[in-house]
């Protein structure tokens, strides 16, 4: 097959931020390479983040579904039987069909793929390499413009690297080799809090140990209380807090760990141990020293409202241009650099990112937290409409839930909205169009809800702030 070994747009990463920025480039005529080591599209949101994750939590919400039905609901069913092979094989399957759809995606807008790690060579240059036929005999392949979307890898500690499989990241624990007849997830945030409710859902008896005193530090603490509780009794009361892990060691096929803390003390074993203290950008080993590119002092790339680093050549987007790092925030920013590229006078506001912890009970948040607002010392009116008035959550028996909006006291303009509850990311959707679009709370009040939903209770804070909402619905 022909490759031009010039192309206008060359794409270093092929997750949601590259592959996004690459289809639009193509839609727009741009003639436009992705370079990407892994053998299929994806990124690691695809391959092993939110994809994988969101299919194995799925069989963990059913079987806790299913669990709380033989508790209360007056429906008997035998316990489940889990073949871990199947559900394996089925996440497998989602992953296959989405990357497969990528590939296609590519293809149509004539995209060229190069299997290859990308390493810069100066500004416009890229050296690659790798074995794969996609890779030109040339190795070399030069650019316009270049796009790093080079994402994010899981943080490892070097306390925690003891050469033993039974001591895993996220990419592990996916893999899902086994269920463990116990787990510690070393990590209270969002990836550990997930990936600790997929196997206790299988089975496993799993602890968390986080070193901070509060579980998802970025969450407004009201929002984590109802799901705290939730968590404690999915997790057998083993909520470490304020708990340091000393070390690990491998003994009888079993992980070792020293605690040290008021939360834990002294020692426990085992059977896996998943360490999720964070991700790091891929910023190192791509020659970017050889370009005019800047990191901070955590490996960000630097760059500006328009995702231009400091080199004019080459933008920025997704995990490796700093926080959040979320995959829509990456394909949004794909879309901000590609308009920029294209010479439009576009910047990213990032006003309204909103963030999910896929947990159950979710907890999702858009817009100013009222951690924010304290922080910056604004003053917001905090308007709360609690899930046991609401007849739809009463029917689901799911009414630990609430809903709250941040109010520009003198405006009414909503700045931020938290959610906890079932389903709570799918609601804030509406919240990240109400903030985006400056919506005053009569905006929400007077848009008609659909009863009996969980939707309702976004109308229902609203309502709050101007003292009509009814009490039980
Ligand atoms: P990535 O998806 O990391 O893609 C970067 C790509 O670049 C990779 O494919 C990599 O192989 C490639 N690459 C790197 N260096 C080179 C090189 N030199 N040459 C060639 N290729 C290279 N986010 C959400 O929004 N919602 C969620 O529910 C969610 N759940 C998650 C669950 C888990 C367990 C994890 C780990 C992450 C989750 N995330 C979630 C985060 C999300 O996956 C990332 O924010 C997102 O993938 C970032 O996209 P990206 O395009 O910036 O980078």
């Amino acid at each position: 097959w022909v490759l031009s070994m010039h192309s206008d747009l060359v794409v270093l990463g092929g997750g949601p931020g590259g592959y996004a920025a690459a289809f639009l480039a193509a839609d727009e005529g741009l003639q436009v390479t992705i370079v990407e080591s892994d053998k299929r599209l994806g990124g690691t949101c695809l391959l092993r983040g939110c994809i994988p994750s969101k299919a194995l939590l799925h069989v963990a919400r059913v079987i806790s579904e299913v669990n709380e039905l033989r508790e209360d609901w007056g429906v008997k069913y035998q316990a489940p039987q889990i073949d871990v092979d199947q559900v394996r094989a089925r996440k497998e399957k989602v992953i296959s069909t989405l990357t497969g759809g990528l590939g296609q995606l590519a293809k149509r807008r004539n995209v060229t793929v190069i299997t290859a790690k990308g390493v810069f060579e100066d500004s416009t240059t890229l050296r690659l390499e790798g074995e794969h036929e996609s890779i030109p005999a040339e190795r070399q392949l030069t650019f316009k413009h270049c796009i790093l979307a080079t994402g994010s890898v899981p943080a490892m500690p070097p306390g925690f690297q003891i050469g033993s499989d039974r001591v895993m990241d996220s990419t592990g624990a996916l893999q899902l080799a086994d269920i463990p007849e116990t787990l510690l997830v070393v990590g209270g945030g969002y990836i550990g809090l997930e990936m600790g409710s997929v196997y206790a859902g299988l089975g496993t008896k799993v602890s968390v140990v986080e070193l901070l005193d509060g579980l998802l530090m970025g969450a407004d603490r009201d929002l984590v209380k109802p799901l705290q509780k939730r968590l404690e009794k999915l997790f057998e009361q083993r909520i470490f807090l304020n708990t340091k892990v000393g070390s690990m060691a491998e003994v009888d096929n079993q992980i070792e760990v020293t605690f040290e803390g008021p939360g834990k003390y002294g020692h426990e074993r085992f059977d896996r141990v998943l360490v999720s203290v964070g991700r790091r950008p891929v910023s190192r080993g791509l020659g970017l020293e050889n370009t005019k590119v800047e990191l901070d002092q955590r490996g960000f790339a630097v760059c500006d409202a328009q995702q231009r680093t400091a080199d004019p050549h080459i933008f920025a987007i997704g995990d490796v241009a700093g926080e959040p790092m979320l995959a829509h925030k990456a394909s949004h920013e794909a879309k901000v650099a590609v308009e920029v590229l294209l010479g439009e006078p576009v910047t990213f506001d990032k006003a309204a990112i909103p963030a999910v912890v896929f947990t159950d009970p979710e907890i999702a948040w858009a817009g100013m937290t009222e951690e924010d607002a304290k922080k910056s010392g604004r003053k917001v009116d905090v308007e709360v409409y609690p899930w046991a008035a609401s007849g739809r959550a009463q029917a689901l028996g799911r009414t630990e839930g609430f809903t709250k909006w941040l109010v520009d006291p003198e405006t009414h303009r909503v700045l931020g909205c938290g959610i906890v509850g079932a389903g709570a990311g799918e609601l804030i959707a509406e919240a990240v169009l109400a903030i985006e679009m400056g919506c005053e709370v009569r905006d929400l009040t007077e848009s008609i809800h659909p009863h009996p939903t969980l939707s309702e209770t976004l109308m229902n804070a609203a309502e709050v702030h101007l003292g009509t909402a009814t009490e039980i619905y």
